[in-house]
């Protein structure tokens, strides 16, 4: 079956491709396992001057790789153009600090020197989603180079011009063509290569069920993986916040990216003394966002990624409604061409009800009124995910109580839950394990040698 990418803001076909072949993949495959033989003895500087090549090119060319990204998955233009700018970032912290983050450690032991090196191991399988195509793919690229390992990407299949012109940056900034490379390749082709014993292991960025069936192809095989798995992040508010602030900033932790971001805040858990004013400004600001053409810079909101999207959102709030939850602006589907959904708030969910703790991944907002901290630690912690947290407060030991007690990889005081280069991104529970950017990030695809050296 032909991969195809198809404009959301309007449903048509842009172009088509053919999978590769069983042939192709292998080619692929033993291109990639050569590369990593030179590349893994390249010098950081090398490495770091193509990565920093690879920097430019973003930066010169974000409007064209923005649209590209617009066209394909609908996000916003502005976010597109940040998205490429955020991608140069990455870049240039790994060219500056891959070095220094895998540089001998040397330990003190009885030996008359013991140390620890880091290596790269080969091959890494990237499986990733569209609803950042360039940024994710990017944030595991970046150091799994600079490691001296080689990439190869299976990205998702409505991202296809996404995928194509990622390839043709690394190859533009000067690496050889075995570094990094895309296959055009369905789901069905995953554990063929995964099993190969070329590649030495595996990241996806995805749902639950992907993440379960990469991660068990890879134990089979006895391989790393890395997974970046969905969230139901809570954004929590209590009296003491800066108010105004907490409800711009939880309308825009909701809707970023249409609304289908792993770490948008999902659960708005608002203490009682502030509820009812909160949730008058949030509705009220929920619905002075401007949907439209993704392409126009006064867009909020686009189209969602696909006509299946919407369907699954459709599902969620009529679920949710039929169980007591109360709409109190949108709720359905927009009558126009396109992937179009409302902005959405719901109130009265039932915490007990699979809405309110499954991941929603689109602009549709939850409100919950809790009494005290106790129960907003407990309602944040009711989900079986664990990828981000906002909480919301100026009292120094409620602070302490989230850091400590709220169970995800993130928590944010009084700030919405982004990814940033130099801090370590990753989840619990059913968001999965391992850690992406920072030197916790570097680290996850590399030999950890012991080196022990007597007399
Ligand atoms: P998805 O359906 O799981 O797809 C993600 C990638 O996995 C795609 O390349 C997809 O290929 C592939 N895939 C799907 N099923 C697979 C399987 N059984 N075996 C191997 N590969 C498989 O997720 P999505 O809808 O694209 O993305 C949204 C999800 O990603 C959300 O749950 C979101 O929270 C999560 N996400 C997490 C993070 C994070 O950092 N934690 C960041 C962004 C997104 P096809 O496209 O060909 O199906």
């Amino acid at each position: 079956m032909a991969i195809a990418s198809i404009n959301p803001a309007t449903g048509e076909t842009l172009k088509t491709f053919e999978p590769h072949s069983s042939a192709e993949i292998e080619q692929k495959l033993q291109l990639a396992a050569e590369t990593f033989q030179s590349h893994r003895r390249t010098s950081f500087e090398e490495r770091a001057e193509k990565i920093g090549r690879v920097a430019e090119i973003l930066e010169n060319e974000k409007l064209v790789f923005g649209k590209l990204m617009t066209t394909e998955m609908g996000k916003p233009i502005k976010a597109a153009i940040a998205e490429a700018e955020k991608c140069a970032w990455v870049c240039r912290y790994y060219a500056e600090n891959a070095q220094t983050h895998l540089a001998d450690i040397v330990v003190e032991t009885d030996a008359k020197k013991s140390f620890v090196r880091f290596q790269p191991i080969g091959p890494v399988l990237a499986v990733m989603p569209w609803n950042f195509p360039f940024w994710q793919v990017l944030r595991f690229a970046a150091p799994a180079l600079m490691a001296g390992n080689v990439g190869l990407l299976k990205h998702a299949s409505n991202v296809p011009q996404c995928a194509l012109a990622i390839e043709d940056l690394f190859r533009r900034a000067g690496f050889p063509e075995g570094t990094f490379q895309t296959l055009l390749v369905a789901v069905q082709a995953v554990e063929r290569i995964l099993a190969d014993e070329r590649v030495a292991a595996a990241t996806l960025t995805g749902s639950e069920p992907a993440g379960s069936s990469v991660a068990s192809i890879a134990g089979k095989h006895i391989k790393t993986t890395v997974l970046e798995l969905g969230g139901s992040d809570p954004f929590i508010v209590m009296p003491s916040a800066n108010f105004e602030a907490a409800v711009t900033t939880a309308v825009k932790a909701r809707t970023i990216n249409n609304g289908q971001s792993c770490i948008a805040a999902k659960r708005f858990i608002v203490s009682a003394a502030i509820y009812d004013e909160f949730e008058r400004s949030f509705v009220e600001e929920m619905k002075a966002l401007r949907v439209g053409d993704p392409l126009e810079e006064s867009t909020d909101i686009g189209p969602l990624a696909t006509p299946q999207i919407v369907k699954d959102l459709e599902r969620q709030v009529n679920d949710a409604v039929s169980q007591g939850a109360r709409i109190l602006t949108g709720g359905k589907r927009l009558q126009r061409p396109g992937n179009y959904y409302e902005p959405t708030v719901l109130v009265d969910v039932n915490p007990s009800t699979k809405i309110s703790c499954e991941e929603i991944f689109g602009p549709v907002a939850m409100l919950f009124r809790v009494a005290d901290i106790n129960e907003a630690i407990q309602l944040a912690n009711s989900t079986t995910f664990g990828l981000g947290s906002a909480a919301w407060t100026n009292d120094a030991q409620e602070q302490e109580r989230f850091i400590n007690e709220v169970e995800a990889g993130t928590v944010f005081i009084n700030g919405m839950v982004a990814s940033d280069p130099r801090l370590p991104f990753g989840g619990i529970k059913h968001s999965g394990y391992g850690r992406e950017l920072s030197e916790f990030g570097i680290r996850e695809f590399v030999n950890i040698k012991t080196v022990w050296i007597n007399q």
